[in-house]
């Protein structure tokens, strides 16, 4: 299990090594390495003789009410210092504590099987956490960790060992940990914290979504790092290419400190940035709205100069509660996010639930879940889920503009069947009296080859699109955007999706309709002339690259954007698109691309035999007045 994977600090580190990783907030950093270590693995017993069986239990059930205590305790202080969905996460922790589905397997194998309660726990815990971790989309898959946070809390409790103590630095250094839970970032004692690398979390896990808000760089997904970098060993972090150089040569160190102060430099101009629009010389303006799934994340959103959330995942919150959250829970999660974002817009997506990505939702499990009962088609099958659902979400719209989407649409009679549900939804909450906004604008993701080819029919329907281009690309091209062996062929920038999303921006604005895209596409500052050379209208991406696009758009005429467009949908690969966009950029923005782009490796000089990359890690990278109205753009 990764959280306990020790740091094996015998092996050594070695001089001048680089390794890949990816990027969770951006910016450069060196220092000395603080190594911080998770529980080790072994377990003094295994098994137990048949007689000590119910004291074994005995032992096991004090250890879950002293975990589940400990837990009540950091739920209420999460509450204080972060806020509400924070504190779900651990209360929803105990819960899980509480559920006989979890507890009673772990008392089948002591009493059946004479396992230790050690590691009837950690074989329990391995059981969830797989069932997560074999999820096909990351974010939710990303939740296998919430059971290793568990498991390593109980297991705590089993021997007895003292609370662990949160991460903290009494000198300036580099914090390398093994894997955090979302409970040490938050207990996490910012002073003297240089930078952040979480060798095991996943990018899109819960404690790497928290850590991106510390205002420090910070990188995840890294295991190659284990054993090979000790205490005290200087590292840099380049999180902006997603590097981590282990005792750089002096030349190395050098060129970071430049790298450094010019992005230092660049920082500061960007936050300048904050509340003007982006905005073209000649006056095209794209909305720049911020991707999130935690009340948490939202005043950072908004200090990034986030005009709205372009996109609320709401399965996030569904995930931090055992059993599906209540219509009440719902309405206060939702209701709290509108408050704090009014008078600024907030787009929810209903929840993106597959079938086995959430056993409460589903227990049926399916040979191909990415194509099989998620998003909509879940919702459909699980009505419960979805009207508890729409009426909070219609309930907070009360306080303060919202707009609803639907994930993974794929036919018009999907999206009208839809729409028919939440029609008698809105009269149902009419005939009780409840106020709602009766103007909500519908929305329509558009996820699949299916909803892009009809997009024509969608945009007569609905009020807005939304391009998820994550899973859009995936489809199209028929490569899984989570397995790094079709990583080569899951490419943004194939003229099949190029010539898809030219489609439909054309279809929606020649139906008056906006268009907006929140997949990773949007954040990343290789795409961003060539996305508004095309007409898109909004952009919705995770907030801490919010500024540079920002910049970009604001240094780039329209007229430049579409003679780029023009040209890039003249290529033939994505290969030659790339080299063009590349060049393009190194032309207008050549300190962004200097900072950002492709040529950031160090050691792109030294040849090639003293290289030592070990990890391909690094990602790719209004009718209504809140409305943004859509002008015919774009080629
Ligand atoms: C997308 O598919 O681009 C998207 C934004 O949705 P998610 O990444 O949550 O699937
Ligand atoms: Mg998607």
């Amino acid at each position: 299990m990764a959280y306990l994977w020790a740091i094996d600090c015998a092996a050594g580190p070695e001089e001048g090594t680089m390794f890949t990783c990816t990027m969770i907030a951006p910016g450069i950093a060196y220092g000395p390495a603080v190594i911080w270590v998770t529980a080790g693995e072994s377990f003094r017993r295994q098994q137990i003789s048949p007689p000590s069986v119910p004291a074994e239990i005995q032992r096991f059930d004090l250890a879950r009410r002293r975990a589940r205590h400990e837990l009540d305790e950091i739920a209420s202080r999460a509450e204080a210092a972060i806020g509400s969905s924070a504190a779900a996460i651990f209360t929803a922790h105990g819960q899980l504590l509480d559920d006989p589905k979890f507890f009673e397997p772990v008392v089948r194998r002591i009493n059946d099987q004479h396992m230790a309660a050690e590691l009837a726990v950690h074989a329990t815990v391995e059981e969830f956490a797989g069932r997560f971790a074999s999820l096909g989309n990351g974010h939710l898959a990303a939740r296998a960790e919430d059971f290793a946070e568990l498991g390593d809390r109980l297991l705590r409790h089993l021997r007895k060992e003292a609370p662990r103590q949160a991460p903290c630095l009494s000198n300036p250094g580099v914090l390398i940990a093994n894997h955090l839970g979302a409970a040490d970032i938050i207990a996490l004692e910012r002073r003297n914290l240089l930078a952040l690398v979480m060798i095991e979390n996943g990018p899109t896990s819960l404690p790497a979504l928290l850590a991106s808000a510390l205002g420090v760089p910070v990188v995840a997904g890294v295991p190659q790092l284990s054993g090979r970098v000790r205490d005290g060993d200087t590292v840099i972090i380049d999180a902006n290419h997603g590097y981590i150089l282990v005792n750089p040569s002096a030349l190395a160190f050098q060129e970071y400190r430049m790298r450094r102060e010019i992005f230092d430099r660049f920082s500061t101009e960007l936050a300048e940035l904050r509340d003007v629009p982006a905005v073209t010389p000649d006056g095209r303006v794209v909305h720049l709205g911020a991707n999130v799934g935690l009340m948490e994340e939202v005043p950072y959103a908004l200090a990034q100069g986030a005009e709205s959330i372009g996109l609320l995942r709401t399965e996030y919150f569904f995930l931090a509660h055992s059993d599906p959250p209540s219509e009440e829970a719902q309405y206060d999660f939702y209701a709290a996010v509108v408050r704090s974002v009014a008078p600024r817009r907030v787009t929810f997506r209903t929840f993106d639930l597959g079938c086995d990505k959430s056993p409460s939702a589903s227990p049926t499990a399916e040979a191909n879940p990415m194509l099989g009962c998620r998003g909509i088609r879940l919702l459909l099958e699980r009505r419960d889920l979805f009207v508890s659902q729409i009426r909070a979400l219609l309930r907070a719209s009360r306080h303060g503009p919202i707009r609803i989407m639907f994930p993974l649409i794929t036919s018009l009679t999907e999206f009208q069947e839809t729409m028919l549900i939440v029609r008698q939804l809105e009269q149902q909450l009419r005939d009780e009296g409840m106020s709602f906004d009766a103007r909500v604008p519908y929305g329509c993701m558009i996820e699949t080859p299916a909803a892009a080819t009809i997009s024509d029919l969608l945009a007569s329907e609905v009020e807005f699109l939304s391009i998820g281009s994550n899973d859009l690309i995936q489809y199209m091209l028929a490569a899984d955007r989570t397995n790094p062996r079709v990583a080569h062929i899951y490419e943004p920038l194939h003229l099949a999706v190029l010539r898809m999303m030219r489609t439909i921006i054309h279809n929606a604005h020649r139906r008056g309709r906006t268009v907006s895209l929140c997949g990773e596409m949007a954040a990343d500052s290789i795409y961003s002339i060539l996305l508004l050379g095309m007409g898109v209208d909004e952009l919705s991406m995770s907030p801490v690259m919010i500024p540079a696009i920002k910049q970009i758009i604001r240094g780039v005429t329209w007229a430049e954007a579409r003679d780029v467009a023009r040209g890039v949908l003249r290529e033939q690969r994505a290969k030659d698109v790339a080299a063009y966009l590349e060049k393009m950029m190194e032309s207008r923005f050549p300190r962004m691309m200097s900072i950002y782009g492709s040529d950031g490796d160090p050691l792109a000089s030294v040849p090639e035999p003293d290289r030592l990359i070990f990890a391909e890690t690094k990602s790719l990278v209004v009718p209504r007045d809140d409305q943004t109205t859509p002008v015919v753009a774009g080629i």
